[in-house]
């Protein structure tokens, strides 16, 4: 048994508690410009919180990280700090609403059969002609006309892995860069793990420069360290155990092992 949306998917003089000038111009305070993506966004939005009960808590879930996590933080008390907004960017323009308890929802999205094929819609959304080449005040116009009537919507039962609220757990300062971090993380944070995204990577040494070639411990032997390494003992030893530029003996890789590399 499927739940007959249509009555929501028609066009609308309104966007939540906005009308559509005030949408345009909250849009530009939120985002900095009215994006096509965020009024589009703001119609889909509206349109799935009207389908939900009243009486409900939801989370959100948006498909996409383009745009329409704007439009659920403008309309609703779903935002990625407080964490009722999940961004599973798999590239869809498809938001989720669902029962934050039960997880029970819809999900809408914009749906190309309904979509003419000579809308400038469809030229935006395939990309089908450069951007400076669209039409962008024709694709605003022909947005506000639709609203949610090029969207399609369905009743969806959100995985339960999806909805484990999240945790930070146990925190713990990290033994590399002293920063505090969740200890699920592992034993050192990630950015000293190597997610950093910064070229400078303080208090990371034991990361090669990614344009360096790793080579296995044991086949350094007579190379040189290209940078320091260090040796994770928490609360004893965070001093670098090899120097850059320090040519490596065949002790030394048993104590690289040792430290639990096998590759620098
Ligand atoms: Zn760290």
């Amino acid at each position: 048994m499927t739940t007959d949306y249509s009555h929501l998917l028609v066009p609308s003089e309104t966007i939540g508690s906005y009308t559509i000038d005030q949408f345009i111009e909250a849009a530009t305070q939120f985002h900095g410009y009215a994006a096509p993506g965020l009024v589009l966004g703001g119609f889909m939005v509206d349109a799935a919180i009207k389908a939900l009960p009243d009486d409900i808590l939801f989370d959100a879930l948006s498909e996409t990280s383009w745009c329409l996590p704007d439009a659920v933080q403008m309309l609703s008390p779903c935002s990625v700090g407080n964490g009722w907004l999940k961004i599973l960017n798999l590239g869809l323009y498809s938001v989720c609403l669902y029962d934050k308890f039960t997880g029970h929802g819809v999900r809408l999205w914009v749906d190309l059969d309904k979509i003419d094929l000579d809308s400038e819609i469809r030229t935006w959304l395939l990309k089908n002609k450069p951007k400076q080449e669209q039409d962008s005040p024709l694709l605003r116009r022909q947005i506000l006309e639709a609203g949610a009537s090029i969207c399609s919507m369905r009743d969806v039962q959100v995985k339960p892995e999806q909805r484990i609220k999240r945790s930070k757990g146990t925190v713990v300062p990290c033994p590399i860069c002293g920063e505090p971090y969740p200890a699920q993380f592992g034993a050192i944070c990630r950015s000293c793990q190597g997610e950093s995204p910064y070229l400078d990577n303080l208090g990371t040494d034991i990361m090669p420069e990614p344009s360096l070639v790793a080579t296995p411990v044991e086949k350094a032997v007579g190379g040189q360290a290209l940078h320091d390494m260090t040796r994770i003992e928490p609360g004893v030893s965070k001093g670098p155990e090899f120097k850059y530029g320090q040519i490596l003996t065949g002790g030394d890789v048993c104590r690289l092992q040792r430290m639990g590399r096998s590759r620098i």
